[in-house]
């Protein structure tokens, strides 16, 4: 982004406003307008008019009682007070996006002002990828910027589409945007080694592209959270009443195979127990390979925390994604905060860390450990594809190779 000429242009952003906000539509947590804010700021500094757009929740598919589209909950007004503050202007603010307001003030913008466009959702054009849409967007401004890595494995009007409208040097990537590429391909190009990947969370379907790719190109694969239960299973092992899913054991197994001239594939030696899918359920610990009928396993055990320390702490690169346990509840949370711990020791220690996906996430910066951590991923399900080898397509358009 630093390389284009901005000054008295007019900038059309992508950012992701997508925040949550409490029943008196209050920002509740700011975390992506502060992250699109140093991209901003650099593009006033640098004497452009920036216009941003966003998307907030899901409008289409929450229609007010009458079908029509609820603006006041949904509305990006909601967000004006916050983001003025983050980004030292009173932002201005169009009531649509691709209307006579975004238009008529789009015109009168000038440099070192700011312009929020309404949701863009509220057309039903954006996440059907509508040319007419996008080209109506285009229109408004001289360059186009995303920053939105969240929803840059949408191919949506505003996120991919609209790129066509502007050639290779007046459209760029965001430096958020810039640095969530970066990260991956800091992991998945050349990674020093060893590389660990941790991978957890509910279920292996979710994450299988993901662990077949880190297969070949990973050191080591640790698994953790729900989905060690189905290698378990693969492994011949009593699973008691874990989750288990039983269409993908053969491919557990089979990636077990692997084992031997790829990744090392490291499954929870022992679990914490309980007798039912509750914090104040009886608890034991339990060998994995042995969970009594009954019980079902829902943290990795100390024995397992200790090895998969061990690993992490002799790691050069690692990736994190999904939680070790049920960490949201508070007896199941000591795995994913151990593990969350090591990644941190590890990264002081001069490893290379990314932690994405949105529980691994959350665990970090609930333990307050962001920034002991290379890299905290903002785009869940966008990182995830990335890291699956999948081509974004909002990454695509802005390199123009869709
Ligand atoms: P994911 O979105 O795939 O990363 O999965 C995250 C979810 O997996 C969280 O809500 C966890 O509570 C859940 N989870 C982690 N470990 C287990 C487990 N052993 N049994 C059931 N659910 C789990």
């Amino acid at each position: 982004m630093k390389t284009l000429n901005v000054a008295g242009q007019k900038v059309l952003v992508r950012v992701d406003f997508n925040v949550p906000l409490n029943q008196s539509y209050e920002v509740t947590d700011d975390t992506r307008i502060r992250l699109a804010a140093p991209t901003i700021k650099h593009l006033l500094k640098e004497g452009a008019a920036v216009i941003l757009m966003s998307h907030l929740g899901r409008p289409q598919k929450k229609l007010k009682a009458d079908g029509s589209i609820d603006r006041e909950k949904f509305t990006l007004a909601h967000i004006i007070d916050v983001l003025s503050d983050h980004v030292g202007v009173q932002v201005k603010f169009a009531h649509d996006c691709i209307g006579g307001e975004a238009r008529s003030m789009s015109d009168a913008l000038k440099p070192g002002e700011v312009l929020l466009l309404e949701n863009t959702r509220f057309e039903p054009g954006e996440e059907k990828g509508d040319e007419s849409m996008a080209k109506s967007l285009a229109a408004l401004a001289d360059i186009y910027v995303n920053d939105a890595f969240g929803t840059a494995h949408r191919a949506h009007a505003s996120t991919a589409i609209i790129a066509r409208y502007f050639s290779t040097d007046k459209r760029s990537f965001g430096f958020l945007m810039e640095s969530e590429l970066k990260s991956a391909e800091h992991i998945l190009g050349q990674p020093d080694k060893p590389f660990t990947a941790i991978v957890g969370g509910a279920k292996v379907s979710d994450k299988i592209l993901l662990l077949e790719r880190l297969a070949k190109v990973a050191d080591n694969i640790i698994i953790g959270g729900g989905m060690a239960y189905t290698f378990i299973k693969a492994m011949g092992g009593d699973t008691g009443n874990s989750l288990v899913e039983e269409d993908r054991v053969d491919l557990a197994g089979s990636l077990l195979k692997e084992d031997a001239d790829t990744a090392t594939i490291y499954i929870p030696v022992d679990s914490v127990c309980a007798a039912a899918f509750d914090n104040d359920a009886d608890r034991a610990i339990h060998r994995s390979m042995a969970i009594p009928a009954n019980w079902m396993g829902l943290d990795i055990g100390p024995d397992a925390i200790e090895d998969f320390s061990q690993v992490i702490a002799d790691s050069k690169t690692i990736l994190w994604n999904g939680p070790m346990g049920v960490f949201e509840m508070s007896n199941f949370a000591l795995g994913t905060r151990k593990i969350a711990e090591a990644v941190a020791k590890a990264t002081s220690n001069g490893a290379y860390s990314l932690v994405g996906g949105g529980d691994s996430v959350a665990a970090v910066t609930s333990m307050g450990l962001s920034d002991q951590i290379s890299f905290v991923s903002t785009g869940g399900g966008a990182m995830l594809e990335l890291l699956e080898g999948k081509t974004l397509p909002g990454v695509a358009a802005i390199k123009g190779d869709e």
